[in-house]
C-alpha cells in the first residue's frame, strides 16, 4: 500500500468546552469546540422543551375542561 497517495486522515478527537470529547477523522490531529452536539440548545432540546411545555400546559387546561364533563 503506497502511503503517499491519500491525505493523513487519522482518528481525531475533537474536544468541546463542556467536557464532551467526540471521535472524528480529520486531517487534523486536535480540534476544540466551544459547542458540541451534546451542549448546544438546537441539540440538547432544552429551547424546544421550553417551548413545548407551554403547549402542553394549554393542551392539559382544554383536557380538564373535556373530564369534567
Ligand atoms: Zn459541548
Amino acid at each position: 500500500m503506497k502511503a503517499d497517495i491519500h491525505p493523513e486522515y487519522s482518528e481525531t478527537t475533537i474536544k468541546c468546552a463542556c467536557g464532551n470529547v467526540l471521535e472524528a477523522s480529520s486531517t487534523k490531529s486536535d480540534i476544540r469546540v466551544e459547542i458540541c452536539s451534546k451542549c448546544h440548545p438546537f441539540f440538547t432540546g432544552k429551547q424546544k422543551l421550553v417551548d413545548t411545555a407551554g403547549r402542553i400546559e394549554r393542551f392539559r387546561k382544554k383536557y380538564e375542561k373535556f373530564q369534567k364533563k
